[in-house]
This record gives structure tokens, sequence and C-alpha cells, in this order.
């Protein structure tokens, strides 16, 4: 049984709507509940967040500069948000939250602002690759286990030193975990920061920032069932201080004249512009409600439905779900796989258009990665969330067994 399944009552006003509620034209004539099993690229926002926002809406004005009541409501709402995003990772509390737009975003801004050379991992989202780029990257290759990943951290560290390890708290093609507790460890031996792209793991594991050490923290509200637009950069001020405005422009200045420009402290510095306090206020909203649920009740579930999933898939004949490493203990609740003679589009054009199940197909914005555990090609995925009951996940396997068995 799954939270779903077993505490409807109690926990269906904080989830997502779910399938159960929305329908899907099917191609073979009627409709289905829409089994939404790609909450890993954007999860829907939960109930809580919905009603924060149409709360926050009739103030609906700028944030800062005005006198009005509304502009005073938006300001407080804004500071407010930088708190409670504080509050759920635990920050530090001189560490400053820069509202961004995601997690892509939060690393272009710290690439702005990096004194040295970024060591990364071939496993990365592109997220936590291009950004570097832009300075000195060096890709460490990951290991078949994580111990030896991270003694191939650690022996690159060694080689020569870097201003910042920046890693994946979790893989977004196979879901294993990754052992921040160690990754700190070296890269704070060797004189080095760390940052942690949490755009898969903080939606669905709590992280303590300040607890392992983390310097730095980067998520998307999308994924955490806030809305699109919004994310976060938590972490460590001075870097941020020292830097150019990522920015340019109001909002982000003390004072100008037309020959020079004092420009403001964090975070405004990094912020010019109206800022998204819509979008920070819900992702607030949701940090709010997933820290209010039972400790380890969101991880067990997703968890247990995971392991459904991957038992499932891998009972299929012609399936393979990709994975890195043979030491993960801890999984997310997502599979990526490749099924023989099946294109993984077409496969995901048949379950959406004949099942209504939503998954995604393609390369999932780590092409190194997909090049290493799939020659290249592309892969279907597979991620459940707080609103994921155990029958979706069944239709899934249902449906796929169906294609292997009788074909398209
Ligand atoms: N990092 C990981 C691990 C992701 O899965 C994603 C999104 O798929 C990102 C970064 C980028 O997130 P965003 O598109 O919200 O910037």
């Amino acid at each position: 049984m799954t939270l779903v399944d077993q505490t409807a009552e109690a926990v269906r006003p904080l989830l997502p709507v779910t399938g159960a509620d929305l329908r899907v034209p099917l191609v073979t004539g009627g409709s289905a509940p829409y089994a939404n099993l790609d909450i890993a690229a954007s999860a829907p926002a939960l109930r809580s967040v919905s009603e924060r926002v149409d709360q926050l809406l009739p103030y609906y004005s700028s944030v800062h500069r005005g006198a009005g009541h509304g502009s005073a409501v938006s300001t407080a709402a804004l500071d407010a948000a930088r708190r409670t995003v504080a509050g759920f990772v635990g920050a530090r509390p001189d560490d400053v939250v820069q509202v961004v737009r995601h997690t892509t975003d939060a690393f272009n801004l710290l690439a702005s602002a990096v004194p040295g050379d970024v060591v990364t991992l071939d496993v990365e989202h592109h997220a936590n690759l291009l950004p570097w780029a832009r300075g000195r990257r060096r890709t460490v290759a990951a290991g078949r286990t994580l111990a030896a990943t991270v003694a191939a951290v650690e022996a690159e560290l060694a080689r020569e030193p870097a201003a910042l390890l920046a890693v994946t708290g979790a893989s977004n093609v196979t879901g294993e975990v990754l052992p921040l507790a160690d990754l700190v460890a070296v890269a704070h031996r060797h004189g080095a920061r760390i940052a942690v792209d949490g755009a898969q793991l903080v939606p669905h594991r709590r992280v303590d920032v300040a607890g392992l050490g983390i310097d730095y923290l980067a998520f998307s509200g999308h994924k955490l069932y806030a809305p699109y637009g919004a994310g976060v950069l938590v972490g460590r001020p001075d870097w941020l201080e020292a830097a150019p405005p990522y920015l340019a422009g109001g909002g982000a200045v003390r004072a100008v004249a037309l020959d020079a420009v004092e420009w403001a402290p964090v975070p405004a510095r990094h912020e010019a512009g109206t800022p998204n306090v819509v979008g920070a206020v819900a992702l607030a909203a949701a940090c709010e409600t997933l820290a209010a649920l039972p400790p380890g009740e969101q991880a067990r579930h997703e968890s247990a439905l995971g392991e459904r999933l991957r038992t499932g898939l891998a009972a299929l004949p012609g399936l393979r779900v990709l994975r890195l490493w043979d030491d993960a203990t801890d999984t997310l609740g997502l599979a990526t796989f490749t099924l023989a003679d099946h294109p993984a589009e077409l496969v995901a054009q048949y379950l959406s258009a004949e099942h209504g199940i939503a998954v995604r197909a393609g390369r999932f914005c780590a092409h190194p990665l997909l090049a290493r555990l799939n020659d290249g090609g592309t892969a279907v995925r597979a991620s459940v969330g707080l609103g994921t009951s155990s029958a979706d996940v069944d239709r899934l396997l249902a449906a796929l067994d169906a294609l292997v068995t009788t074909g398209p």
C-alpha cells in the first residue's frame, strides 16, 4: 500500500490533481484516466500551492519600491518565501537564497561567480555541464560503483586543485542517489566547495545543507510541485557578493549615476528586474507542504512505487533498465529503459495515445550519459511522485506487456 492508496483521505488535500480527476482522449476511441508518470520532468502543483497563489494574487504589486499595501504584502511574501526555503533545506544562518528561474539559471549564476576550476561528473544533466564550460570545467568519469566514483573525484581534486565540485544529488536518468556526505568530505578535504544539483533530489528527499556541509544547493519549483518559472540557489554569500551582477539593471543597485554604479549586496545584486514573487511564494508553499508530511512518508511512498515499477519492468522480455552503479542503495521513484525493437519515441506515443499514460522519451538533457549507457540512443523514462498510485504503475506495466506480447 502506498501513501495515496493508504491514506487517501488525510493526504489528498495536499496532493496534486491526480489521474482520477483528468481524462485523456484515446486514438482508439473513448478516453482513459490520465496517469502522469512524467513527474521527474515537471510535477503538477499541489493544492496548497494554488491556494497560496490565489491568496497572494489580489495583492499583486511591485515589491520593495511601492508604498501601497499590496506592495508591502508582496515584499513581505517574497522575504518570507526566502526564509521558508532556507528552513526547508536547513541552510546556515548567513546563507543567501537567490531567487532564480530554475536550476539551469542557478548554475549559470554560480558559474559567473566561481573563482576557479569546476569539477563535475560525466553523468550530469546539461544544466550541470554547460554553464561551467564558460570557465574551466574538468569532467570526471564516474566509476562502476559509487565508491569508485567518489575515489575518482578525490583523485582529480588531489591531482589539481579546483574551486568547486558540482555534482547532482540524484541522476535524472537512473534515479540513483549520490553519497553526498562522502562527496562533501572529499571536496572540503581538497579545499574545494561543493554545489549540489538538487533538481531531482530535493523534491523527493529532505536535504540538510548545513548538516551535510553542502556549500550551494540549486533546485527548481516546477519539479517540486510548484509552477514553472522560479527556482533557487541557496548557499554561501561571499563568492556571490564578490561577483559582478548576473543581471544588470534596476533592483540590483544601491546608487546609479550615468558614469558610476554602486551595486547592492546579495540577494538583490543578482536579481535585477521585477522579481517573480508569485513563483517564489508558490515554491515556498510547496516546501512547507512537503516539510509537513510525516517524516519519511514521501520517500517510503515513492520508493515502494519505484520498486514496483523497476521490478515489473525487469520482468518484461527485451526490456533493459538503465543503471549506473552496482552499489547504489537509494533510488528515486523513476526508471529509464529501452525496449528491444521498439523505438523510445514510439513507445511513449503508444502509451499516451492508446492508454493515457504520460512518460518521457529522449536523452533527458544528459547526452554524455546516454552515450555511455545506451550508445547515444534515446530511451523511455517513467517517474512517480506524491500523487501516483500503484494502479498507475500497474497500468504502465500492463500496457508495456501488451506491447511486447502482441506488438503495437
Ligand atoms: N538537473 C537535473 C538533475 C534535472 O533533472 C533537471 C531537469 O530536468 C535540471 C537540472 C534542469 O532543471 P531546469 O530545467 O528546471 O533548470
